[in-house]
């Protein structure tokens, strides 16, 4: 990691009435930690941080209360605007937020846009927060008299078991839960009392614009999204030439003054290098392309499952290609935008021209991507990265779900708000394109059936097969602690295929 991340990506704290001390934790996440401890008369904060080299930036004291913050923010200049004028600015993220926690309290995290998941403690209490899309995921057990949290569940593992809170059980890990997106936890430490407070929900309502104030104000939004997260030095943008991601290429070549850097992965199988190009070439970026070959993609997956903790088949799917990618990359830690996560606002993935289907989807879709994990930084973390998603931005997002569903599909074309807000800026070609997942772009999908099928998975349950290499490999990857290299990928996938022929053996661990 650099300076051009933030200043920590993860944390495990440990709070307590009486001592204690945090067990040596497990993270996918590679960044410098930096353990820490604090004691006052009624609690001991014990934190391991994930950090970028100025691990003191990632916390913050301030009458009393210790705030600890893993990520960044998006509406910094926003947020000074509510600090008592005459007063210094904070220097940093984590003083910005301690400031304002002392003006509203837990009602501070109603007010941010931001990738971060973030503990504040204070006398007898423990308040942790997600940001609005959960997208640093965040983990927590409690038992009265002490609060365990931590941006990845394995970092919990060896927790004593806690005791329910409204949240998520975290399969395999009894009394672990993780932090819904967009929530306070209001903690009583002694009692381990939790009241939850939502602090961000997908809009329902949808806004009927002129075709001309929708584009404009999809446009103004993306910009910023990717202004706010372009701050200083060289960003890499991970490119499909798709127009999502060939968006946020453009808008950050715009802005800087020197040429950005993007990077496409393809396989030995099928890639999207020619489309990526033609994008490289318009915004004159610095470009690489990197192919993976589909044996080493497919021994990435322990991986994927270790960096994101989840249990769908379908994201990990996704989240696989990125992974072989983000590993690859090399050199010193980088910034990297992404385009992620555009089709789950704008129903971009729904090939069909009816407009009830479109919203249904995406009314599904913002209402289930809670817990799936794929936005997690971590992904990218497993190379030393930091990456971050201007589409879900909290305003973007808000703009994007909240548009009628005539803005999404339009004159035939998906996602027709944003090609036309880009009609000016990418070459026509790049406009038009049609949606490619990138596990299909990668071949990734087909390989991973191809893996089960000719281990024996029957054809019509290949994905149920899928599903029970994902559930074997977090069995093993985060419950048991155990390193994604030592998983025995050929022995899970065998499992897996004879469970659904009803050939079952164990897997040799
Ligand atoms: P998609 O499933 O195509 O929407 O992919 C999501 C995001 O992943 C894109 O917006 C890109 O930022 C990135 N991505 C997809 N495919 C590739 C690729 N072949 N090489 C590099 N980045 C990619
Ligand atoms: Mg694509």
């Amino acid at each position: 990691m650099t300076p051009n991340s933030p200043a920590a990506i993860g944390f495990l704290t440990e709070l307590r009435q009486d001592g204690g001390h945090v067990p040596a934790p497990t993270f996918a996440a590679r960044a410098s930690r930096a353990t820490w401890h604090e004691r006052t008369a009624d609690r001991t904060l014990h934190a391991v941080l994930l950090h970028s080299g100025a691990p003191d930036e990632a916390c913050a004291r301030a009458r009393g209360r210790t705030l600890v913050f893993a990520g960044e923010l998006y509406n910094r200049d926003e947020l000074h605007r509510l600090l008592p004028p005459g007063r210094a600015l904070p220097g940093n993220d984590a003083a910005l937020v301690i400031a304002l926690f002392g003006v509203y309290d837990l009602h501070v995290f109603r007010l941010l846009n931001g990738r971060f998941a973030a503990l504040v403690t204070e006398s007898g209490r423990a308040v942790l927060a997600t940001d609005h899309a959960g997208s640093v995921p965040l983990y927590v057990s409690v038992a009265p008299g002490r609060v365990l949290a931590a941006t990845e569940a394995k970092a919990l593992r060896n927790a004593p078991a806690g005791r329910p809170v409204p949240a998520r059980p975290v399969r395999g890990l009894p009394g672990t839960h993780q932090v819904p997106a967009g929530t306070v936890l209001d903690i009583e430490v002694a009692t381990g009392k939790c009241v939850p407070h939502r602090t961000w929900a997908p809009p329902l309502a949808r806004r009927i614009l002129p075709e001309e104030e929708a584009v404009d104000a999809v446009r103004r939004a993306v910009e910023r999204a990717v202004r706010t997260r372009t701050a200083g030095g060289t960003p890499l943008v991970v490119l499909s030439g798709g127009i999502d991601s060939s968006t946020v290429a453009a808008l950050a070549a715009r802005r800087a003054a020197r040429p950005v850097d993007t990077v496409s992965m393809g396989t030995d199988e099928a890639d999207e290098f020619p489309q990526a190009r033609v994008v490289a070439r318009h915004v004159g970026s610095a470009h690489r392309e990197i192919t993976v070959p589909t044996t080493e993609l497919l021994r990435r997956l322990p991986h994927t499952v270790w960096a994101a903790e989840c249990l769908d088949p379908d994201i990990v799917e996704y989240l696989l290609p990125l992974t072989a990618l983000y590993v690859r990359i090399g050199g010193p830690g980088r910034r990297v935008l992404t385009g992620y996560g555009a089709d789950i606002p704008l129903g971009g993935m729904h090939r069909e021209n009816r407009l009830p289907r479109l919203d249904t989807a995406v009314c599904h879709d913002m209402e289930t991507f809670d817990g799936l994990n794929e936005m997690t930084p971590t992904l990218s973390a497993v190379g030393g990265h930091w990456s971050t998603h201007p589409y879900w931005d909290r305003d973007v997002l808000d703009v994007l779900v909240s548009l009628e569903a005539g803005l999404k599909h339009r004159h035939g074309q998906d996602k027709w708000v944003l090609r036309a807000a880009m009609s000016d800026v990418l070459p026509h070609e790049v406009v038009v394109r049609p949606k490619l997942g990138v596990h299909e772009g990668s071949g990734t999908s087909s390989s991973f059936s191809r893996l089960l099928a000719d281990a024996g998975a029957p054809p019509d349950r290949v994905r149920q097969a899928k599903r029970l290499v994902v559930r074997e490999i977090f069995d093993q990857v985060v419950v048991g602690g155990r390193h994604p290299d030592d998983v025995a990928l050929d022995a899970v996938v065998e499992l897996a295929a004879s469970r659904l022929t009803g050939a079952a053996r164990p897997v040799p661990r």
